[in-house]
């Protein structure tokens, strides 16, 4: 399924220019549009600036939050997609790191003021001043807004642009942009690996690469899933045990089972229910992110020391390290590539948790 980049080889200006250049997307115009295409303008290279062309780009519940203005922060027309991969097509006079026909990823940050204290420690998804995110975000420069990655082209900063190996299928790979990293982290922070009972909320998009991380580090996996059709999968991906949250009875045997929890749900759900599965010191990271606020009666966290914490996708030397991780131990998502016509009907099966386990759009269906 996926090209070799002599077949991706295209040479036109809006691949190959350095200079502000026209290009194809897709965008939502409103929170009730849906996505069509529209054409957007990359900018001129600045000194440190790579272009390429986008060959993949996954498609993250997040998208979907944004697109339909869910978390109130869109600005219209928005075009989503922050888990890119491309070719190198031009860099700026000052490149040092790419050049041109290298295989690079682009997540979900292009800038962040590389100065305050979490800049400086490599957490510049913590930026103190404000990082740009891939789209939808104004540009430190110049304050307009970003445009992500449903599109032929972009334009980015080489320190946030990553190396990504060419051993592994680039489709699946893309992924690893912001479902790889944002269950990577956590996981990596809170040390989670042999000997720890891991439980993982909800088999989507991050969920199965939490999975696999999990297995991988020599966690012990369950998965909390509300899909019984999932089970098998479930497995395959890595996951020792699997439960059905629906289930009282099942719900009642695992109380006070885990010691960490890692809850990608992207819904409205019941935030003590699944505190209550964790034991003494047990820590329940949350990385999914439903719009309504999250309820929570302290006294399940005063009992048994738990704690709630969050966790916002991972930095830039830790993304390019999971992504050398994931090439080591051949680690990618499965994927379901779609044309980029099918985004909308993909959202809609993303909605009805019918994702397995990621879309990814092939961006040459993009013309
Ligand atoms: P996804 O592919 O849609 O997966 C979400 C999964 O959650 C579903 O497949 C389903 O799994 C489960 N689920 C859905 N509705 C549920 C409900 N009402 N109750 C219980 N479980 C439910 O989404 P994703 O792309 O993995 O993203 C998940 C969330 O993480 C989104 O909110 C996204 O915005 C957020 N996110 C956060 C960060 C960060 O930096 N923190 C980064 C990326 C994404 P089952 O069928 O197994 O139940
Ligand atoms: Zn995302
Ligand atoms: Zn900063």
């Amino acid at each position: 399924m996926t090209k070799t980049l002599d077949e991706t080889q295209v040479d036109s200006a809006e691949v190959t220019g350095a200079g502000k250049a026209r290009t194809h997307a897709y965008a939502a115009r409103s929170p009730e549009s849906g996505l069509a295409p529209f054409e957007i303008e990359r900018r001129a290279l600045r000194p440190h600036d790579v272009k390429l062309e986008i060959l993949y780009c996954g498609v993250c519940h997040s998208d979907l939050h944004m697109v339909r203005n869910e978390w109130k922060q869109t600005t219209y027309p928005v075009v989503p997609g922050h888990e890119i991969v491309g070719r190198v097509t031009v860099v700026g006079d000052e490149v040092k790191k790419f050049e041109s026909g290298d295989l690079v990823g682009v997540g979900v940050m292009v800038d962040s003021c590389r100065e305050c204290s979490n800049c400086r420690r490599g957490l510049e998804q913590y930026c103190t001043v404000g990082k740009t995110l891939t789209y939808s975000s104004p540009d430190r420069i110049t304050g307009e807004m970003t445009y992500g990655g449903y599109s032929k082209t972009i334009v980015v900063d080489e320190d946030f642009v990553f190396r990504i190996s060419n051993e592994l299928p680039l489709a699946a790979v893309a992924p690893l942009l912001c479902a790889g990293i944002t269950t990577y982290s956590p996981l990596r922070h809170w040390k989670v690996g042999k000997g720890s009972k891991l439980g993982v909320v909800g088999l989507g998009g991050l969920g199965h690469m939490a999975v696999k991380f999990g297995a991988s580090f020599g966690a012990e996996v369950t998965m909390l899933s509300t899909s019984p059709d999932k089970e098998a999968d479930a497995r395959r991906l890595g996951a020792h045990k699997f439960a059905l949250t629906r289930d009282a009875a099942e719900m009642k045997k695992l109380a006070g089972y885990f010691d960490f929890i890692l809850d990608t749900v992207s819904a409205k759900h019941d935030y003590n229910m699944y505190l209550n599965l964790l034991g003494t010191d047990g820590v329940m990271m949350c990385v999914g992110a439903p719009p309504a606020p999250a309820e929570v009666p302290i006294f399940t966290l005063i009992d048994q020391r738990r704690s709630l914490a969050g966790s916002g996708i991972g930095g830039i030397p830790e993304t390019q390290e999971m992504l050398d991780y994931c090439a080591k131990h051949g680690i990618t998502s499965d994927i379901e590539l779609i044309d980029i016509a099918y985004i909308n009907e993909a959202y809609e099966r993303i909605l009805r948790s019918d994702v397995r386990y990621r879309f990814v759009i092939d961006m040459a269906t993009l013309r």
